[in-house]
C-alpha cells in the first residue's frame, strides 16, 4: 500500500519537468545587447548604469531589490510581509499545475510572490512602499500580491506616512481567476481609506503596467509618474485594434503618448527618479 502510493507520487512528479525551461536571459556572459539600439555594452557597465543603455537611454528591466538600492536611503529598507505565500484556491492547471509553477518560480527567483514591500525612506522621508517583481510570473497580481499592496497602503494609513508603489505587471493572475480580480476592488478600497490621512500616494509605472493593476491602484495615484517608453494600458494594442477595427496611432500606450494626453503627470528617467521622488515627497508629505 505504502509502496504503491509512493510510486504513484514519483510518477506524477516525473511528468513535471524538474526545472522550467530557462527563459532566455539577457546579459548572460559579460556582454549585454541593448534592445533599444542594438549596441553591445559591457555587462558590468550596464549594471553600474542601473540597466539603462549608456548609448540610447533604453530602460531595461531592473530587478526589484536593485531598484530599492537605487532609490531608497541606504540601510533604510525593512521588508515586511515576506512570509505571505500564494495558495492554489482553484487547483488550477494549464500546461503545468499552478502550484508546480509557483514552486519552480520560487526556486529560480528566490521570491515568494511578485511583490516586495515594507518601509523605507527617500531623502529622509519615511514611506510605506512596495514594488512588483516582473521576474515572478510576469509580475501578475494574485491574492498575495493584492494583499501585500493593500497592506502597504494600510501601513501608510496607520503610520500617517506617504505611500509609494512601483508597478511592473501584466495584470491579474489568470491562475487565481476571480480571486485575482477581487484584488482590484480591495486595493482601491484601501486607497479610499488612506485619503483620510491626507498624505500623498505616488504611483510609479514601469514597463509594462497593464491589465487589472493599471485599471486599479496604479492609476489612482495622487501623482502618477512613469519611466520613459513604458507600455501602460488596460488591454494590449492588438486587442484594441481587433475590437474597434481601427489602426492605433504610433506610440499609443507608451508613457510619452499618455503624458501628451494628460493621462500621467510626469516621465522620469530612472537615474533621476530618486531626486524627483524626494522632491515630490518633501512638497506633499
Ligand atoms: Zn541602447
Amino acid at each position: 500500500m505504502a509502496w504503491f502510493s509512493k510510486e504513484k507520487k514519483l510518477t506524477s512528479k516525473a511528468t513535471t519537468p524538474a526545472t522550467p525551461p530557462a527563459p532566455a536571459k539577457k546579459g548572460e556572459g559579460i556582454w549585454n545587447k541593448c534592445d533599444g539600439c542594438g549596441e553591445v555594452v559591457y555587462k558590468a557597465e550596464w549594471e553600474r548604469n542601473w540597466n539603462v543603455c549608456p548609448a540610447c537611454g533604453h530602460h531595461d528591466m531592473l530587478p526589484v531589490r536593485r531598484r530599492f538600492d537605487l532609490l531608497l536611503d541606504p540601510g533604510s529598507f525593512e521588508e515586511l510581509d515576506a512570509d505571505l505565500t500564494p495558495q492554489d484556491p482553484l487547483a488550477f492547471t494549464d500546461a503545468k499545475r499552478y502550484r508546480d509553477r509557483l514552486r519552480s518560480t520560487y526556486r529560480t527567483t528566490g521570491l515568494r510572490d511578485a511583490f516586495v514591500s515594507g518601509v523605507g525612506a527617500i531623502g529622509g522621508q519615511a514611506i510605506s512602499l512596495g514594488s512588483f517583481a516582473f521576474e515572478f510570473m510576469g509580475g501578475s497580481m494574485g491574492s498575495v500580491v493584492g494583499e501585500k499592496v493593500a497592506r502597504v497602503i494600510d501601513r501608510a494609513y496607520e503610520r500617517r506616512i506617504p505611500c509609494v508603489v512601483f508597478s511592473s505587471t501584466g495584470g491579474a493572475r489568470m491562475q487565481e481567476g476571480i480571486f485575482s480580480l477581487m484584488q482590484m476592488a480591495k486595493t482601491s478600497a484601501a486607497l479610499h481609506r488612506f485619503r483620510a490621512v491626507r498624505k500623498p500616494y505616488v504611483s510609479v509605472m514601469l514597463h509594462p503596467t497593464t491589465g487589472g493593476v493599471a485599471a486599479s491602484f496604479a492609476w489612482l495615484g495622487d501623482v502618477v509618474i512613469a519611466e520613459p517608453k513604458a507600455l501602460i494600458g488596460f488591454a494590449g494594442p492588438r486587442v484594441i485594434e481587433q475590437t474597434i477595427r481601427e489602426k492605433l496611432p504610433p506610440g499609443f500606450q507608451r508613457s510619452e503618448f499618455l503624458l501628451e494626453h494628460g493621462m500621467i503627470d510626469a516621465i522620469v528617467p530612472r537615474l533621476e527618479m530618486r531626486d524627483r521622488l524626494a522632491q515630490i515627497l518633501s512638497l506633499l508629505a
